[in-house]
């Protein structure tokens, strides 16, 4: 979340890791805020899934997904450090304005938190699209930067989505680890109404942070005070991106990249499949467990 300016030239490993992934990047390209056809559209030869690639199986009706929308938000932009006036534009975040989008952090190498939460989004929309979701992106490294705060959250409600995971890590001060969830406070005041969602975002982000951490081995954050450490949850009403919703929503801070051990998993690839696993099995678990 934090702000760092002056990433040019930092190293893009993450970006190349993905290509390598998922060499078929380029056939989602048109599919942010909305525009994804459903998981049955179009036939498509059989395979075998591996979860990525083309030609996968469409998983049918009776995938435990089907029928359901997550947006997937993955925090700022690889670009944004390049706009630096359009992302400092202020905008409504509900209750104030702000600034539209910031750079977010990196790790202490120069691996930048805008190019991690893109892996991490990408690779858990397809372990998502293989259990039946339709998965809207809020940018997909297709757009020069942002989007700002405000449309993040309109995207997540024109989309009437069923859940939607803001991906973020965090850039708090060496020796500080785990990840967190932040769910919206009861906010209503401005252009902000979060009565009706913050019960659906609270459930969303208990199983998001109780899948999270069985899947990356990895604790909530101990400094963010002794409730979030027990339960990986904190509760915010100053992120436009939340006071915004109108539908379930959480942020997911999925470590801090200052700390030298948590930026050694998000450097590493099987890492932020184990993070991606946890988002979707996060959402999984709330789409189908009843509240
Ligand atoms: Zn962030």
């Amino acid at each position: 979340m934090a702000v760092l300016a002056g990433l040019a030239g930092l190293c893009l490993a993450g970006a190349l890791a993905w290509t390598s992934l998922r060499p078929d990047t380029g056939r989602d390209a048109g599919r942010a805020a909305g525009t994804s056809a459903g998981p049955e559209a179009g036939a498509s030869p059989a395979r075998s899934g591996d979860g990525r690639g083309e030609g996968r199986d469409r998983p049918g009706k009776r995938a435990p997904l089907h029928g359901a929308v997550v947006v997937l938000d993955p925090g700022h932009n690889p670009t944004n450090r390049e706009h630096p006036r359009a992302i400092a534009r202020q905008v409504d975040a509900g209750t104030h304005r702000k600034a539209c989008d910031t750079t977010g952090t990196a790790t202490n190498s120069g691996y930048p938190e805008a190019e991690f939460t893109l892996d991490v989004a990408r690779r858990a929309r397809a372990l998502l699209e293989d259990r039946g979701a339709t998965v809207v992106f809020t940018q997909d490294g297709d757009r020069p930067h942002g989007p700002c705060v405000d449309e993040r959250a309109r995207i997540g409600n024109a989309a009437k989505a069923d859940a939607v995971v803001s991906v973020h890590a965090d850039g708090a001060g060496e020796g500080q680890r785990g990840f967190h969830v932040i769910l919206p406070a009861e906010v209503h005041a401005g252009t902000a109404d979060t009565r009706a969602v913050t019960a659906p975002s609270r459930r969303l982000g208990e199983h998001l942070a109780d899948r999270f951490a069985a899947a990356t081995g990895t604790r909530p954050a101990a400094y963010l005070g002794p409730d979030t450490a027990d339960t990986g949850l904190t509760v915010r009403d100053d992120l436009g991106g939340l006071n915004l919703t109108t539908v379930p929503k959480v942020f997911l801070e999925c470590g801090n990249m200052r700390d030298a051990r948590d930026a050694a998993r998000f450097t590493d690839p099987a890492w932020r499949q184990r993070a991606a696993l946890g988002v979707a099995d996060g959402v999984t678990a709330f789409l189908t467990t009843p509240g």
